[in-house]
């Protein structure tokens, strides 16, 4: 059988009632799980917007998180060349994987960049933790101005380090901009992605 996806897009289950489906963070690009679909289940996910595979070991539809409330939510479905196997961009609530970690593939399994995205998860954790246990939770806890002088300090410091040449102090300076612009950002109620959604409109 044929299912139509879009209006153009034919996922392609002659080859097999039961395709491969990835699943894929929105967010960070970590790769979340892999089950398999069945078009009963493809249809369920569009319809839901629930990721829902054909469990193999229950024999029957299995929505990701219909006991634990984990939900993988979708964002936006694709398929590959030759429209045997899907990959879905999802956002997930709360870790994957049944045994708490974030991927079924584990901590281990995940691209370098979207570390940004785990330590953005790590500063909005944070924001309301006790100030004398979290230095993040202590800039939370003070005037905005102070992060905006953290930004600005740490913004001279990396244009000295590029100025001498010196790698290592750039390296490390870059990495406070990136941590206190971080936390400015959602101070001011804005996320990384905003930023990034901001550089994308502008290639276009
Ligand atoms: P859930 O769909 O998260 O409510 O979990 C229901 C059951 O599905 C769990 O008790 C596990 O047996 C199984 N399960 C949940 N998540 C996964 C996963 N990521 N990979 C394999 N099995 C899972
Ligand atoms: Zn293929
Ligand atoms: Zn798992
Ligand atoms: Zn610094």
């Amino acid at each position: 059988m044929i299912l139509t996806l879009d209006n153009q897009t034919q996922v392609d289950f002659t080859k097999s009632e039961m395709i491969p489906a990835i699943i894929q963070d929105a967010r960070s690009g970590v790769i979340l799980m892999q089950g398999f679909m069945n078009s009963e289940a493809l249809k369920v996910t569009l319809e839901s917007n629930k990721v829902t595979f054909y469990s193999r070991s229950k024999s029957r539809l299995w929505t990701k998180g219909e006991s634990s409330q984990n939900y993988l939510n979708v964002v936006s479905v694709h398929t590959d060349c030759d429209n045997d196997s899907i990959l879905v961009l999802a956002n997930p609530e709360g870790p994957t994987c049944h045994l708490g970690t974030q991927s079924c593939f584990g901590d281990d399994a995940k691209p370098s960049l979207s570390f940004l995205a785990q330590l953005e998860d790590v500063i909005v954790a944070r924001k309301n933790d006790d100030p004398a246990k979290s230095y993040t939770a202590s800039l939370f806890a003070e005037d905005l101005s102070r992060s905006c002088q953290k930004v600005g300090e740490e913004g001279v410091e990396v244009a000295l380090a590029a100025m001498k040449h010196d790698n290592d102090e750039l390296t490390n300076e870059s990495a406070d901009l990136i941590y206190h612009l971080t936390v400015l950002l959602q101070r001011q109620g804005l996320a990384l992605e905003d930023v990034v959604k901001c550089l994308i409109g502008r290639h276009k």
